[in-house]
């Protein structure tokens, strides 16, 4: 693990994924947020959407969805919590350029399901100018980590659990935490 220091300078040629349950809201008390009373932003993380959107030329959330798979929810209902959620986060001055999700079950192993790369293919089909070398992946469990490193980003951790091993480049507590950093060095 890097100290924060150690971050890359990020310019608006850089990429940001994101991962969502855990990293922009808090993880549903149901293990999927079903609906959109279910979600419920983490602390700062609007604020901190606002940074990184200014930061990076691109912010994209990448998202695992097996609720739909295991038929909990309906494709329907994920498209409006991403509506609502984009909503509010462009209200609070962010800006999200597109949202992947993967409904698959874990044991189908679906190439777009994380740690399998397939969602990042999708946005470098979407945004052509995406440099793997030039992004980041943050995420609060292994597999989103996992991800990240098969695509040769740098990778960040979000977790207030620091027994939670995962190999990451670098380690926060909050995306707030992270994006206030990133701000930190691009500023000096
Ligand atoms: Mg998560």
């Amino acid at each position: 693990m890097a100290p924060p220091s150690a971050l890359p300078h990020i310019t608006t040629k850089w990429t940001l994924f994101l991962d969502r349950d855990g990293v922009i809201n808090e993880p549903p008390e149901h293990l999927y947020a079903r609906n959109w009373q279910e979600f419920h932003f983490c602390k700062g993380s609007l604020e901190a959407l606002r940074i990184v959107s200014t930061l990076f030329g691109r912010v994209i959330i990448v998202t695992n969805q097996q609720g739909i798979g295991k038929g909990l929810m309906r494709e329907e209902d994920l498209s409006l919590i991403h509506k609502y959620m984009c909503r509010e986060i462009e209200q609070a001055g962010g800006d999200i350029d597109a949202v992947y999700s993967c409904p698959a079950l874990e044991e189908e192993e679906h190439p777009e399901r994380k740690p399998n790369p397939g969602m990042a293919h999708r946005a470098c089909e979407d945004f052509p100018e995406i440099d793997m070398k030039r992004s980041v992946m943050v995420g609060d469990k292994r597999n989103d980590i996992a991800f990240g490193q098969n695509l040769s980003m740098y990778t960040v951790l979000i977790t207030m659990n620091s027994n939670i091993q995962a190999n990451a480049d670098f380690h926060f507590s909050s995306l707030f935490g992270f994006a206030k950093c990133i701000q930190q060095i691009v500023g000096t």
